[in-house]
């Protein structure tokens, strides 16, 4: 059921809004997201809203330069990244979004660490 979550970093100056049916988690074992311990859930450019702290946020990236890792500059906390798999789209962080219980969500794990070889066959699910 779609449904739209507030979520924000740590220190609340980066806050967003989101349309989501949050009926699974990613959890993706790339060599960030295994540091920063983030679960993941897609969504379109359109579904999510950043409305406060765009200015607070600064970008990190790597390898290909293809994903934009967001963070907050003042806390540190990911909320959100254009994911390498498709970087029109957002992928949030479910760990920052208000009222959410994670223990309910099942996890589906993504092999980042072997990132082309899930990538085909994350692409191939969508033919
Ligand atoms: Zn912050």
């Amino acid at each position: 059921m779609l449904q739209t979550y507030q979520g924000s970093c740590h220190c609340r100056r980066v806050t967003f809004e989101v349309q989501a049916n949050l009926d699974y988690v990613v959890d993706c074992n790339c060599s960030l997201c295994r540091r920063r311990g983030a679960l993941w859930h897609g969504a379109s450019a359109s579904s999510l809203r950043i409305l406060t702290g765009e200015a607070d946020l600064v970008l990190y990236q790597f390898n290909t330069n293809t994903a934009k890792h967001y963070f907050c500059s003042h806390c540190g906390v990911h909320p959100f990244i254009r994911p390498r798999l498709d970087p029109s789209r957002w992928a949030f962080n479910v760990r920052c979004v208000d009222g959410v219980d994670l223990s309910s969500i099942p996890v589906r794990p993504f092999d980042g660490e072997n990132w082309e070889v899930a990538a085909k066959a994350y692409y191939e699910r969508l033919k």
